[in-house]
């Protein structure tokens, strides 16, 4: 598009820094990397809710920042996050905080099964423990009060009644510093251990739950105020009622489909929101699904003939984000099938998965209408 572009990661083996003109790889902390960062910029943004959030404020002091660190203030804690959303009448499960392992009995008032999860540093599904009933609380608790001994700092929990949903949806919303707002259809994600395994585009669901979840996903974006791309997480439960799981300030991996399969991706809409261009195209050009590379996943598609040869002939769009180390469950890359019908994007899909040597069980069926 023309802009010149900085990159600031604190891992120097971090792909982006490779493509950035002016690239920075010192911890987030470091007050000269902030300073040369600071007077490089006209305008910044971020893509990881991990940064300290200090500074990003301190950032905003010298250049417009989008998402505003207010914004990145509430959604890197799930307590606050869970918080503001429920204040805001956007429906979430029921939840309790926790400071103590010991009070995990009481937290549970929220319902059985529950999920505690860690206030900050979580993705992936990483720094959750899932509870199925009563037998699983002193399992649970050893390991938190494990964990608070390890990293003391970390400290506070969220519990999460445990939501028996029969789809997880997402819905990307840009917002433009003028206000304009528009939402990419919304798509269904299918998660394996807590990862993102695929996401199909459109969703297969009624046309009525389309638009209350895109309704809902402004919303969230509206009681925000968010200026940038925010993906929000849902949960459409068997009767349709919808929940809101999480919220990202930035583009989401279950957006990744939208480089190959809409006119303007997540990522140019980003672009376009920071430098006050009008908002892109949010229509999908054809149906899509998206299969995230983890972990050994890389060296299969890299090597393998029979892969190889059925990727060249199934219209796949291969990404691979050049991370220098393979390790289990980590996103290396993805492919993007695009087809005529959702149905042929989803038997490539399924395909793949297969080839992967994921057997076609439950979890990869296609999700039905
Ligand atoms: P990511 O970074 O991949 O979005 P995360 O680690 O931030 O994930 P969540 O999105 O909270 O964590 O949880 C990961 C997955 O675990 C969800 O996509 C969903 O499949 C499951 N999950 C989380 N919370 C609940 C809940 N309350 N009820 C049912 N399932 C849940
Ligand atoms: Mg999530």
């Amino acid at each position: 598009m023309g802009y010149r572009v900085a990159v600031w990661d604190q891992d120097p083996d971090a792909p982006a820094l490779r493509a950035a003109d002016f690239p920075l790889a010192a911890p987030f902390t470091d007050q000269g990397a902030l300073t040369a960062f600071s007077a490089a910029v006209s305008v910044a943004t971020y893509e990881w809710e991990n940064i300290p959030v200090t500074t990003v404020h301190r950032l905003a002091e010298s250049v417009p920042v989008h998402p505003a660190p207010a914004i990145l203030q509430i959604l890197q804690n799930r307590l606050n996050q869970k918080t503001f959303l429920a204040r805001h009448g956007i429906p979430v499960a029921p939840f309790q905080p926790l400071e103590r392992p010991e009070d995990l009995e009481r937290a549970l008032s929220v319902g059985l099964p529950a999920l505690v999860k860690t206030t900050t540093q979580g993705y992936d599904g990483k720094g959750q423990w899932r509870l199925l009933g009563p037998d699983d609380v002193c399992q649970v608790r050893e390991a938190l009060l494990r964990q608070q001994s390890q990293n003391p700092s970390e400290g506070q929990w969220i519990v999460e009644q445990c939501l028996a949903f029969a789809k997880e949806l997402s819905v990307l919303v840009v917002r433009g510093a003028g206000g304009d707002v528009r939402s990419y259809p919304v798509v269904e994600n299918v998660h394996e251990a807590g990862i993102l395994r695929t996401t199909c585009a459109p969703a297969a669901i009624d046309q009525l739950v389309a638009t209350q979840a895109t309704a809902l996903a402004e919303r969230v974006v509206m009681a925000l105020d968010g200026v940038g791309v925010f993906c929000v997480e849902l949960f459409l439960m068997p009767e349709g009622t919808l929940y809101v799981n999480e919220v990202a300030p930035r583009p989401h991996n279950s957006g990744h489909y939208t480089i190959d399969a809409c006119p303007v991706s997540q990522f140019a809409q980003l672009v376009r929101v920071l430098c006050g261009l009008p908002l892109g195209e949010v229509r999908l050009t054809s149906p899509a699904v998206m299969v995230n590379l983890l972990g050994d996943d890389i060296v299969k598609v890299t090597t393998e003939p029979v892969i190889q040869t059925f990727l060249s002939r199934s219209n796949a769009r291969v990404h691979l984000y050049g991370k220098k180390s393979v390790r289990p469950g980590r996103k290396m890359g993805h492919v993007t099938f695009v087809a005529d019908t959702p149905e042929a994007a989803w038997a490539a899909a399924r395909t793949l998965l297969g080839l992967l040597g994921y057997d076609s069980t439950e979890e990869t069926e296609q999700p039905s209408g």
